[in-house]
C-alpha cells in the first residue's frame, strides 16, 4: 500500500497544504488544500473519501474536487463521514448558497456525491482496502483512521487532544506507522487545550501511552506554519532521535507534502 502526503500543515502559506493524505490511488483520508496539486486524472481516479471531521482545513478542497470531477466520472464519489460531519457538510457547505448540493445534482438518484456515514469502532473494506475508524476528541465530532498495508497498519490520529481511548485501541494493532498531530508548541499550550489538539508536551505524553513507540517511525503532522521551527526544537529536547540524530527513544519524522511510503 502507498501513502502519499498531499498536505500535512495546519495551515497554508507557500510551500504548505492542509491535511490530505492518498491511499494508493483510490481512497483519500481528508480533502484539505493539498488535494489541489493532483492532476485531474489522479482526481478522477478517487473514488472513496473518509473524513476525520467538519473543519475546514480537513474538507476545503473536497466542494472544489467533486466540480472538477464530476463531469469524468460514470460514479458517485462516495464520502464517507460521522453522521455530525455530513449533517455539517450539508448545512453549511453544500447548501445550494456556498456550493451546489452535489448529492442531489445531476439527479438524487445518481448524484455526484453519496454520502456514507461511518461510526467510530467500524471496520470499512474498499476498494480492496481496510479500514478502521478510531476514536478522537476534538472541538467537534472527529475520528482518526487505521488502514491496514502489507506490513501492518497506517494509524492517523487525526486532529485530537488527549486521547486514552486511541491507545488503547492502537495499542492492539501491528502498526507500521504512525502518523499524529502536534498542532501547536508548548507556548501556545493553552490553546491547544481550549482547541483539543496536542502540544509538543502532550504528544510527549500521548507517546508514552504507545506501547510500540519504539518500533515504528511516528510522523509529526498538523503543525502551525508559524510554529513549526518551535514544535521541533522542542521535540529534539524531549526526544534524542530525531531521524539522521543519535539513537533515543523514537524514530520521529517530520511529513512534508509530496513523500510518498510503502506501508
Ligand atoms: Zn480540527
Ligand atoms: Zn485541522
Amino acid at each position: 500500500m502507498k501513502i502519499r502526503v498531499l498536505g500535512c500543515s495546519g495551515a497554508i502559506s507557500q510551500g504548505c497544504r492542509t491535511t490530505s493524505f492518498l491511499v494508493d490511488e483510490s481512497i483519500l483520508i481528508d480533502a484539505g488544500t493539498g488535494v489541489g496539486d493532483l492532476t485531474l486524472a489522479e482526481m478522477v481516479a478517487i473514488d472513496h473519501v473518509f473524513l476525520t471531521h467538519s473543519h475546514l482545513d480537513h474538507i476545503a478542497a473536497l466542494p472544489l474536487m467533486i466540480d472538477s470531477v464530476a463531469a469524468l466520472r460514470s460514479a458517485p464519489l462516495q464520502v464517507h463521514a460521522l453522521p455530525e460531519t455530513i449533517v455539517a457538510l450539508r448545512t453549511h457547505v453544500f447548501n445550494d448558497v456556498i456550493w451546489p448540493d452535489f448529492s442531489r445534482i445531476p439527479s438524487s438518484a445518481a448524484p455526484f456525491v453519496r454520502f456514507v456515514p461511518l461510526a467510530t469502532g467500524e471496520v470499512r473494506q474498499v476498494a480492496g482496502t481496510t479500514l478502521e475508524v478510531l476514536p478522537a476528541d476534538h472541538t467537534v465530532p472527529a475520528v482518526g483512521y487505521a488502514v491496514q498495508g502489507e506490513r501492518g497498519w497506517w494509524v492517523f490520529s487525526g486532529d485530537t487532544g488527549r486521547n486514552p481511548a486511541f491507545w488503547k485501541r492502537v495499542n492492539a494493532l501491528p502498526v507500521a506507522m504512525l502518523v499524529i498531530e502536534t498542532a501547536f508548541s508548548n507556548r501556545e499550550r493553552a490553546l491547544a487545550e481550549r482547541s483539543k489538539h496536542l502540544s509538543s508536551d502532550s504528544l510527549a505524553l500521548e507517546l508514552a501511552q504507545f506501547e510500540r513507540a519504539s518500533e515504528c517511525p511516528i510522523c509529526i503532522t498538523h503543525t502551525k506554519p508559524s510554529e513549526t521551527r518551535l514544535i521541533y526544537e522542542e521535540v529534539c529536547r524531549f526526544d534524542a532521535r530525531v531521524t539522521g540524530g543519535t539513537p533515543g527513544t523514537h524514530d520521529i519524522r517530520w511529513l512534508e507534502a509530496g513523500q510518498v511510503f510503502d506501508v
